[in-house]
C-alpha cells in the first residue's frame, strides 16, 4: 500500500501534509483545546478533517484556512461539517486575523497541526495579531516546541524563544510519535498551547527594535555581547543595565532583551550610509 495515500488523498509533500491517524492523540488535542459553542474557532490546515470533525461536533460553526484546493473542496461537501464551515482556501500566511476577529466580534481561538515547513514564519505572522487571538494550540516539531519554551542558558534558547515568550505564555501539552501520522514524519512532534498576554510583562516601545537586537545577537550566538552587539551598545551602557558584556546571546533573559530594545529606541543610532 502507498503510505502517502490516506482516505483516498495523495499527501502533498510541498504542503507539509502529514495526517493524524491516532484516535488517542486526536482526543487529547481536542480535550486540550476544549472548544465551547459560541467561540470563534479557526483551524489552520484542516486537511482531511482529523481534528476538524471532533472540534466541529462541539460547535455550531467554525472556520478553516486550507491552502490545498482539493482538500478545501472535500471539506465543503463533508456530510456533517460542510454546512458548519466557513472555508478560506488560501495561504494562512496571508490571512488577516485581526480583521477576522473584528468581524467575529471576539478574539479568536486558533489551532492546527501545522505544516512543518512553514511553522516558524507562520507563528511570527500570528504573533503580529496577538491582540486578536485568545489562544493557540499547535502541533509542531518537538524541537520547535523545545525552542519555544527554552529559557536562558539552554542550547534551544534563541530568537524564537525570546519573541514567542515576549507575546505569550507557553505551555507544552503532549508529545506525539511519528507513527501517529500518515505518512509518518521523520521527526518527533509535540503539541503546545500559546496564550497571548492580556498585558505584556515586558512591553517594548518598538517591536522592530527587539526583533533586530535578537536577530543580531543570536546571529552571532558564539560571540560575547560586547562583540555581537558592540555596534549598538557600548560596554558602559551594557554595564549600566547590569548586563555583563562578556555574556553570550543565550545568557540574556527576555526581560533584559526588552530592556536593551527600549534603551536603543530611546537612543537611536546615527543613520548608516
Ligand atoms: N489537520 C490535518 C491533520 O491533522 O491530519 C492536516 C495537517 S497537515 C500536517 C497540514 C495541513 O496544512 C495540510 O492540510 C496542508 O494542505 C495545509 N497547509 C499547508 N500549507 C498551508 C498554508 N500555507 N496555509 C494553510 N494551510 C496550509
Amino acid at each position: 500500500m502507498n503510505n502517502r495515500v490516506h482516505q483516498g488523498h495523495f499527501a502533498r509533500k510541498r504542503f507539509g501534509q502529514n495526517f493524524l491517524n491516532d484516535p488517542y492523540i486526536i482526543d487529547s488535542i481536542v480535550s486540550a483545546i476544549h472548544p465551547q459553542p459560541g467561540e470563534a474557532v479557526v483551524e489552520i490546515g484542516p486537511g482531511l478533517g482529523a481534528l476538524t470533525e471532533p472540534v466541529g461536533e462541539r460547535l455550531e460553526r467554525m472556520t478553516v484556512i486550507e491552502l490545498d484546493r482539493d482538500l478545501a473542496a472535500r471539506l465543503q461537501t463533508h456530510p456533517f461539517l460542510g454546512p458548519k464551515l466557513t472555508i478560506f482556501q488560501q495561504d494562512a500566511m496571508t490571512f488577516d486575523f485581526a480583521a477576522y476577529a473584528r468581524e467575529q466580534g471576539q478574539a479568536l481561538r486558533v489551532f492546527g497541526n501545522l505544516p512543518y515547513n512553514i511553522s516558524t514564519p507562520l507563528m511570527f505572522h500570528l504573533f503580529s495579531y496577538t491582540d486578536a487571538i485568545r489562544d493557540m494550540h499547535f502541533m509542531l516539531q518537538k524541537e520547535v516546541v523545545n525552542r519555544l519554551v527554552a529559557g536562558p542558558g539552554s542550547k534551544a534558547y534563541g530568537r524564537l524563544s525570546v519573541m514567542a515568550q515576549y507575546y505569550c505564555q507557553i505551555i507544552p501539552v503532549l508529545e506525539v510519535p511519528p507513527a501517529s501520522f500518515t505518512p509518518a514524519p521523520k521527526v518527533d512532534s509535540a503539541v503546545v498551547r500559546l496564550v497571548p498576554y492580556a498585558s505584556l510583562p515586558y512591553p517594548v516601545e518598538d517591536i522592530r527594535t527587539l526583533s533586530r537586537i535578537t536577530t543580531e545577537a543570536f546571529g552571532k550566538r558564539r560571540k560575547t555581547l560586547r562583540n555581537s552587539l558592540g555596534h549598538l551598545f557600548t560596554t558602559e551602557v551594557l554595564e549600566e543595565m547590569n548586563i555583563d558584556p562578556i555574556l553570550r546571546a543565550e545568557n540574556i533573559s527576555v526581560a533584559q532583551y526588552c530592556q536593551l530594545a527600549n534603551w536603543l529606541t530611546a537612543h537611536p543610532q546615527p543613520q548608516e550610509n
